[in-house]
């Protein structure tokens, strides 16, 4: 028979957003030693922000982020969304642009229509515009040429595809937002870089009080990402985490987890991906998170239906006050 208290603890659990899949495991969360985040879609919210933005003389930050905007406006990418909710939260009105492109797996280009920028527009005799001579026919008819610009946003790869130089400013603010392990892409008005913007994950603001709560309860939190290095430090920094796994291979994700139960600790994972799977059942407490994925789900011996990762202490002082009864 399941004993009262148990019964009555996972229902409880249940109550409090939590699916007890695992009664032993639920019942071990109260000693726990270490509890292992998966980064994307558990820390974070598997998307990008701009974080900072550049420029140079003359150009101010919503100069670049309108123009950037405008640009991105017909690109699905991830890191267009990222420059349009950018320039969305400053309220800047964005410009309409002809004859938009998508540069595969380099960036965006659109023509815009006067007043592109701070600075008074030059004719196009780029180089830039040489080189792309065809889509020019498209952008419009050659009567006003003079009032258009070109526009383009991308990474390192279009301006060396470009052939095109960030000044010292710029390169410097690249190489900084590098060491971040921020991305970085550049607004180019025809040839010249006028602005960068970097960006980064967007941290879910649950994770820091997630974090600081078990680290509270003497837990210590560590961090498990197939991202880079530079990445995982920037997020683990940002978040308050002192250990890290980077650059981890989806296989190898559960013998870290087995690494940690070799020094004798007792070891939650919490994730939500395919790739989360066989840490999740390595675990001692496999914990997934509720809009993870069925395999992560099956997995796992506690699901959060919430979403949320600040349940994962919320389980911690649930599975001590339950089971301290017991002895
Ligand atoms: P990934 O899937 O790794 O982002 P992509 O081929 O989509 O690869 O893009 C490669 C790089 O090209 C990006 O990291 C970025 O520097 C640049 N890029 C692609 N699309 C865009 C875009 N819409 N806006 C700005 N830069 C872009
Ligand atoms: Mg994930």
């Amino acid at each position: 028979a399941v004993p009262l208290v148990v019964a009555i603890n996972t229902s409880m659990a249940a109550r409090n957003g939590m699916l007890v899949r695992d009664r032993i495991a639920m019942e071990q969360a109260r000693n726990l030693d270490t509890v292992v985040f998966d980064k994307t879609g558990t820390l974070t919210a598997g998307e990008q922000g701009v974080v900072d933005v550049a420029t140079v003389d003359g150009w101010t930050e919503d100069d670049v982020l309108t123009l950037a905007a405008a640009v991105e406006g017909d690109s699905e990418h991830m890191i267009a969304q990222a420059i349009r909710e950018a320039a969305r939260d400053r309220g800047v009105s964005i410009p309409d642009v002809r004859g938009f492109e998508a540069l595969e797996g380099r960036g965006v280009r659109a023509t815009v229509e006067t007043g592109a920028g701070p600075a008074p527009i030059s004719p196009s005799t780029s180089a830039a515009s040489e080189s792309e001579s065809e889509s020019e026919t498209e952008t419009g008819a050659a009567d006003d040429e003079e009032d258009r610009t070109i526009v383009s946003v991308g990474g390192p790869n279009l301006l060396r595809h470009l052939e095109v130089e960030p000044d010292e400013s710029l390169s410097a603010f690249a190489d900084e937002a590098g060491s971040r392990g921020q991305g970085v892409v550049y607004l180019l008005r025809e040839d010249e870089a006028v602005g960068a913007l970097a960006l980064a994950d967007v941290i879910r603001e649950e994770s820091y009080e997630a974090i600081e709560s078990l680290q509270s309860m003497g837990i210590e939190v560590a961090m498990l990402t197939g991202d880079t290095e530079d990445v995982a430090r920037a997020v683990a920094e940002e978040l308050g985490i002192d250990t890290t796994f980077a650059e981890v291979l989806p296989e190898d994700k559960d013998e870290k987890i087995l690494e940690l139960q070799r020094q004798n600790k007792l070891v939650a994972m919490v994730g939500d991906g395919v790739n989360d799977a066989p840490a999740l059942t390595r675990a001692d407490v496999g914990i997934a998170i509720g809009s993870g994925t069925d395999v992560a789900v099956e997995s796992a011996d506690v699901v959060l239906v919430e979403n949320d990762p600040r349940d994962v202490g919320r389980l911690v002082r649930l599975s001590a006050k339950s089971y301290r009864k017991m002895q």
